[in-house]
């Protein structure tokens, strides 16, 4: 089925179905801009987008999966450094960009100018399900950044599994503020509402007035957007006519999840997945919606649970092991990196997530952390960050809380914390109440009092830079 089906198929439209930068277009209008743009990218190698949130960004991007074009979506405020190394590892010959903002200067490639009032009606046969679709670069979380190279067939698969999971059709509305050059807000939330033929609403900014007043069916935002639209009683409540919220990209905290589902009247649900995988496992909208995990697998997906020596670990809510996966929604492999590929796949054809999760026996999962950063191994035992950083934000003035394993002599890792008060606390203060609540060897060696957690844009805690910190201490 073509990639882009409710956008080609006969379904009824709005004239304001794309809303994004306070302007809005309809998607018969959005199909004859894309076009255009098509025309001019046909047989390019690859063009590159600098992915603003804006209806141009939408319509280059679109332009590019009519003509078959493998699109890489660039981060706006990438620094020229970035940005040339994405231009030359993808191949990209053409940069599009609004037509109304100047070029990106010092740029190697050709710059393309689009104008989302254009219009052509050419028509341009559905490219191969193994065609290129993007080139996503991940997040460079625990290193550079890796092109992923993502299949037409891997996105359709995903979506359609998604829109299932969580019964999302033409009628829902969704609103998100997220950036564009990610899974998250361009693969899942535009690609997904055109695909599902349903309206959409970018807020800009993703913040809580914004979400409030969106009037939207369905939400999407990182738990940084949740944490501060729970921190917002009214705008909160104003979500409440909404059918789902939905979060992503990094873990939610519990007490975001239980604050919200209190404020909103839905619990929300919680999706995991990743630039290589764009969602592996996720909440379903008719199941349960448990605090602090993820859920089932989405449809066609395949996880397993392996301990370090390769072993299976069972699933009994406990154990933790390196989460794989095997499946339609895989990418196909990163682009000029055949290192980083042979460290991704098992022989028998499973990705390495790098996640560690634990599975229960009912099959719900539940997320640990990264093995490079959260698996913290201090004195002999295996720690998930994760459950230390929980047992802190449990806390009453406690707002948020990120914990690392920082080298040591004598144990190999001791943990550090860092914690973002809400009120009132002392670090002894802090001490004392983990000390009641985890065993010793889980109890923080330090904790350390911070205005901000450093996060990328997408809301992640940027651990290497707290490791760094902390083994500068
Ligand atoms: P890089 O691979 O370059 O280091 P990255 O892994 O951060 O960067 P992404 O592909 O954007 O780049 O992020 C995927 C990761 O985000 C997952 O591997 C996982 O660690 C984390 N993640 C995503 N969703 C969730 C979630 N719901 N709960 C916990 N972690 C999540
Ligand atoms: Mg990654």
């Amino acid at each position: 089925m073509a990639l882009l089906t409710a956008l080609q198929g006969d379904h009824g439209d709005a004239a304001d179905a794309l809303r994004i930068d306070g302007r809005a277009l309809s998607r018969e209008a959005l199909l004859g801009a894309a076009t255009a743009v098509a025309d001019r990218v046909a047989g390019a190698p690859a063009l590159a987008v600098l992915a603003r949130p804006t209806l141009e960004t939408v319509t280059a991007v679109v332009g590019g999966l009519l003509a078959g074009v493998p699109v890489v979506p660039l981060p706006p405020d990438s620094g020229p450094k970035e940005r040339e190394h994405i231009l030359r590892d993808s191949g990209a010959a053409l940069l599009a960009h609004a037509a109304g903002e100047a070029a990106p200067d010092g740029a190697s490639v050709t710059a393309l100018p689009v104008d989302p009032a254009e219009r052509s009606s050419t028509t341009f046969a559905e490219p191969a399900p193994d065609a290129t679709g993007f080139v996503l670069y991940t997040s460079g979380t625990t290193g550079a950044p890796k092109g992923a190279v993502i299949r037409r067939a891997a996105i359709a698969a995903d979506l359609d599994a998604l829109a299932a999971a969580w019964q999302w059709t033409a009628e829902d509305t969704l609103v998100h503020g997220l950036p564009l050059f990610h899974v998250h807000g361009l693969l899942l939330g535009v690609l997904g509402a055109l695909r599902t033929g349903s309206r959409l609403v970018h807020t800009g900014r993703p913040t809580p007035a914004g979400y409030a007043a969106a009037g939207g069916s369905l939400y999407f935002g990182v738990p940084t957007v949740w944490s501060r639209l729970a921190a917002d009683q009214e705008a909160a409540g104003r979500l409440s006519s909404a059918r789902l919220l939905v979060s992503g990209s990094a873990p939610l905290p519990v007490p975001v999840f239980e604050k919200l589902a209190a404020l909103t009247g839905h619990a929300p649900i919680e999706r995991y997945g990743m630039t290589e995988s764009l969602i592996t496992v996720s909440t379903r909208a008719d199941g349960e919606r448990r605090p602090g995990s993820v859920g089932l697998p989405l449809e066609g997906v395949r996880t397993r649970l392996v301990g370090e020596d390769g072993e299976p670990v069972p699933y009994d809510g406990e154990s933790v092991g390196e989460l794989q996966v095997c499946g339609p929604t895989l990418f196909s492999g990163y682009l000029n990196r055949p290192d980083a590929d042979a460290e991704a796949w098992t022989a028998d054809g499973w990705f390495r997530t790098g996640d560690v999760a634990v599975i229960g026996a009912d099959g719900f999962h539940r997320i640990v952390g990264r093995a490079s950063v959260d698996l913290i191994k201090s004195g002999g035992y295996r720690i998930g960050a994760g459950e230390v950083e929980a047992a802190l934000r449990d806390h009453p003035a406690v707002a948020d809380a990120a914990v690392v394993g920082a080298p040591d002599e004598d144990l190999g890792q001791v943990i550090v914390a860092y914690v973002i008060p809400d009120g009132v606390v002392t670090e002894e203060q802090l001490t004392a109440f983990v000390a009641e609540r985890l065993s010793v060897h889980k109890r923080p060696r330090r904790v350390v009092l911070v205005p901000e957690l450093p996060r990328n844009a997408l809301g992640k805690v940027l651990k290497k830079q707290l490791l760094a910190e902390a083994e500068g201490r």
